[in-house]
């Protein structure tokens, strides 16, 4: 990293502490703030490190195996098992299925959307109602992010600045701007276990340099402006969010800005990746930046719903996931399943007899074969329906398979045989898989 650009990021950070900081000065106070920093970067292992937690709110790595990790989040609504995915649910619930569906599927966090949530049904209503639990009747962990990821899907809709984003209202039109302070109130409101700070994403493929400079200074300026809008941590935590695009120089820049703050911070996130970047880009970011991360913290890897990216990721240290991937593939007529994605509208399945999966135990899987599912996927609303309920129930069950692999110590082994299968119907395994599992000293090559 540039002598120049250090000095940058810890100007910028002199408000924060060391997350190990004070132990440090006990002991050496003769380091150099350089060196503490540098010494800070070692691996990200920070041990017995304070942390003003909400009340209720625990972590713990149980086993690991490799980098892999098996760990228990306990949350103010709900004791969770990581690694875990968690359904998204854009306007308060997770489209096409109940609350006690999704409990039957084993899913143990939902995410909401704080700028939809923030436009339908509002602040107001959840302020009125006692947040999102009491309104979608969930009584499990919720997560909501900060609205930031709209700047990208909305990205000819929005315009930011120092002070915020500024978003012309896909719904009416109105101009509005979402700031640090904004999120902060409106995911106090809404009452989620896990709140997220508000970062200047920015689309990994699309913008300049020094558009991703800029973006991952004023994320790490914006992470005090979040703090100090968080009005309940003592209820809800709050997870700070590792920005800098594709350039390590710039992702580390962020990191040290955030384990600056780490006393705050309960949890952190990797984000700004699954936008269509190059899959060698998206794995050599993250197998640098998700050991970094402090190992007694959770891990929340934004965006990542392909069942092959979850493996990697939790190859290379991740906890915890999130996606539209499974639910939206579902309504156009596609189930997973370990050999891949059956297209279920096409034509090869008009007389299939076989359930979607034969060793699957939900709702789609007892009562269906493909061939009903052929007649109705990407039609009707109740294919929509069982094959969002099978894939969301694939995925809960992928991620307990791997916490009893990393359990019994056998993850490699599960990661190659998982590969295997998945890309049995296919020309071999490619190489951009058999290269990111190298990374952790996994051979999925034969
Ligand atoms: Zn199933």
């Amino acid at each position: 990293m540039a002598a120049g650009s250090k000095r940058k990021a810890s100007s910028e950070n002199n408000n924060g502490e060391s997350e190990n900081g004070t132990k440090k000065k006990t002991i050496q106070t003769t380091k150099t703030e350089e060196e503490e920093e540098e010494e800070e970067n070692d691996e990200g292992e920070t041990k017995e490190t304070f942390c003003n937690n909400p009340i209720g709110f625990q972590f713990k790595v149980l086993h690991t195996d490799g980098r892999a990790r098996y760990t228990n989040l306990t949350l103010p609504h709900y004791d969770c098992f990581t690694p875990m995915f968690m359904p998204v649910g854009t306007q308060g619930c997770v489209k096409g299925l109940t609350s006690m569906q999704l409990e039957e599927i084993e899913c143990q966090v939902i995410l909401g959307n704080t700028y939809h949530l923030g436009q339908r049904p509002g602040k107001d209503l959840f302020l009125e109602c006692g947040g999102l639990h009491k309104f979608m009747s969930w009584k499990r962990g919720l997560l909501t992010d900060s609205g930031g990821f709209q700047m990208v899907s909305l990205a000819d809709l929005s315009d930011v600045t120092e002070e915020g984003v500024t978003f012309q209202s896909p719904i009416d039109g109105k101009s509005e701007m979402l700031t640090p302070e904004k999120s902060m109130e409106i995911q106090n409101a809404i009452g989620a276990d896990i709140i997220m700070a508000l970062d200047d994403v920015v689309s990994s493929v699309k913008i300049s340099k020094e558009r991703f400079e800029e973006a991952t200074h004023r994320t790490t300026r914006w992470i005090d402006r979040c703090i100090k809008g968080h009005k309940r941590p003592k209820e809800q935590a709050l997870f700070g969010i590792v920005q800098g695009g594709l350039d390590d120089r710039l992702r580390d820049i962020s990191l040290k800005g955030l384990l600056k703050r780490g006393k705050d911070l309960p949890g952190f996130a990797i984000g700004g990746l699954a936008g269509g970047e190059g899959k060698e880009d998206f794995c050599r970011v993250l197998e640098s930046a998700l050991p970094k991360l402090p190992f007694n913290k959770p891990r929340y890897v934004m965006g990542i719903g392909y069942p092959i990216d979850i493996v990697i990721c939790t190859a290379f240290g991740g906890d915890m996931y999130d996606c539209v991937f499974p639910s939206r593939t579902a309504r156009f007529g596609n189930a997973l399943v370990p050999e891949g994605t059956l297209r279920l509208k096409q034509a090869q399945y008009k007389t299939d007899e076989r359930k979607v999966q034969d060793d699957c135990d939900c709702v789609c899987c007892l009562n269906y074969t493909r061939k009903d599912l052929n007649k109705i996927a990407g039609k009707e609303t109740e294919a929509s329906i069982v094959l969002t309920y099978h894939n969301l129930r694939y995925l809960m069950r992928l991620c307990k398979q791997m916490r009893e692999a990393i359990e019994k110590k056998t993850f490699k082994a599960f990661c190659v045989e998982f590969t295997k299968k998945l890309y049995s119907l296919e020309k071999g395994v490619p190489k951009w898989v058999v290269d990111a599992f190298a990374k952790v000293d996994i051979d999925v090559s034969t």
